[in-house]
């Protein structure tokens, strides 16, 4: 399978771990659209959300992608109950485990004294402290699931009524099938 052209379209989550969340999914809400399909997928993901910089050498481990995909899958439980506002115990259990892994191995970077910020040795780490400065951010109010897929995003409009990943994907269906539906019952009529 080609790996995914990583584009503006796939990162519109205004928060890099959810944007992670969000490299599966599907029109509806199955997560079986998989873009993170080998090692250079994940690597160039890593890069274009700029979790990785340009100048940074990252190794992967033999297990990294596998890893990764669990990790996101976790991410997606915790994170999904907190915008349905059920979050599950369950999820931050399963969840802890890496985090507690990241934090053991973290760096604290002091470069920016105004903005001091644990990283992560690899790119796991990095998600997972990522996650844990989302939990801590008090932007969890923003927080919500697409109405039609599973991707999230913060909801970061002054009225707070945005409703779609993306207007022009699942808006645009959602808006089409209202169409149909209403013409097929028109001409029930
Ligand atoms: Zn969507």
């Amino acid at each position: 399978m080609a790996s995914h052209p990583w584009s503006e379209q796939d990162f519109i989550a205004g928060n890099p771990c959810l944007d992670f969340i969000n490299t599966v999914g599907d029109t509806d809400k199955n997560r079986i659209r998989e873009r993170l399909v080998d090692d250079q997928s994940l690597l160039t993901w890593a890069r274009y959300s700029g979790m990785v910089g340009q100048g940074d050498r990252v190794q992967l481990s033999a297990d990294a992608l596998p890893r990764a995909i669990s990790l996101r899958e976790q991410l997606y439980s915790l994170f999904s109950g907190l915008a349905r506002h059920t979050p599950t115990a369950g999820a931050w259990i399963q969840l802890r485990k890496e985090l507690a892994e990241a934090v053991a191995h973290s760096e604290l970077n002091t470069s920016d004294p105004a903005s001091m910020r644990l990283e992560g040795a690899d790119l796991c780490s990095r998600i997972a402290l990522d996650a844990l400065a989302l939990l801590h951010s008090g932007q969890l109010h923003r927080l919500k699931e697409c109405a039609r897929c599973t991707w999230l995003f913060l909801d970061q409009s002054k009225a707070q009524r945005r409703r779609w990943c993306r207007t022009e994907a699942c808006g645009n269906r959602a808006r089409v099938e209202r169409h149909y539906r209403k013409r097929s019952a028109r001409e029930q009529d």
